[in-house]
């Protein structure tokens, strides 16, 4: 990928090296919310939800000195993160701008380990995650070193897609499908409500998609970068990781589909740049 002149995004809050602290406090109105409205679609006991989002391993009092600022030059992995999101924000804004809305950009929160958000606690083990709560993308660099290392899908551009694909959950709030999905999932069983899951993560993929096309365009790509997102896209497919939430409440720890599914709807994106063409829930919504 030819990213170094992009644009470096404002929206990313550098939160690594930071520890979170003890989660016995109490958790914040809105997790206590997120858990009841989990507890609603899974039909799970919210005692068991609030357990599970309870004390983080290891946790430990944040720094004395508060929040983390990076002190030294800024790092080449997190200058690459400013630049796709940048480069989101330029993409999106003008999509959106094309249909006279305003785009709402989101957050990106890099950490290491463990992370708390207004969805409760993240950790790396279960990848990067979304969360509605507060509209931001939640990333620990350690799952690119995963990408390469455990899914032998290397590369920047697979990188930028999983970046991309955390911001398509954010088109899908703005846009309202979110809401229309929740509302869909509280009147279907279990086995639809997992079938939404997996239409809701494609659609996110497509809309990763639709990112590349526009950096496509601007040229932004190289020789071998649109196979590197299309391996990952195979890569990450639940057929492929069944990721575990080891009692972590994320909405990544949702079903996403199967690798040729989301191979599918990635190069679907891709190829038309247009997010009338990401419609994987085909109807079923109002
Ligand atoms: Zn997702």
């Amino acid at each position: 990928m030819r990213w170094r002149d992009a644009r470096r995004s404002e929206n990313v809050e550098d939160r690594r090296g930071v520890r979170v602290g003890p989660a016995t406090a109490g958790i914040g109105g809105g997790a206590l919310l997120l858990i009841i409205v989990l507890s609603l679609l899974t039909g799970e006991n919210p005692l068991d939800l609030l357990q599970q989002a309870g004390p983080v391993p290891d946790s430990a009092q944040v720094g004395a000195g508060g929040p983390a600022t990076p002190s030294g030059p800024p790092d080449e992995a997190s200058e690459f993160v400013r630049a796709v999101l940048g480069d989101t924000e330029d993409t999106w804004g003008g999509i959106f701008a094309a249909s006279g809305r305003k785009y709402d950009e989101p957050g990106l929160v890099l950490y290491t380990g463990a992370v708390q958000s207004a969805c409760g606690f993240g950790s790396a083990a279960v990848g990067p995650f979304y969360c509605p709560g507060d509209k931001k993308v939640y990333l620990d660099l350690s799952f690119f070193q995963d990408l390469t290392n455990r899914f032998g899908a290397p590369g920047d551009f697979a990188a930028a897609y999983v970046i991309a694909h955390e911001v398509g959950h954010h088109i899908q709030g703005l846009l309202g499908i979110e809401d229309r999905v929740a509302r869909l999932r509280q009147r279907v069983g279990e086995a639809d409500a997992n079938a939404l899951s997996v239409r809701t993560e494609l659609q996110a993929d497509c809309f990763a998609g639709v990112w590349g096309h526009h950096a496509a365009r601007k040229d932004m790509l190289e020789q071998g970068d649109v196979e590197e997102g299309l391996r990952a896209a195979a890569a990450i497919g639940d057929d492929r990781i069944q990721r575990r939430t080891q009692g972590y409440i994320v909405p990544e720890s949702f079903t996403h589909g199967s690798s040729a599914q989301r191979v599918e709807w990635l190069k679907r994106g891709l190829q038309s740049g247009d997010l009338n063409q990401c419609d994987t829930f085909q109807g079923i919504l109002r």
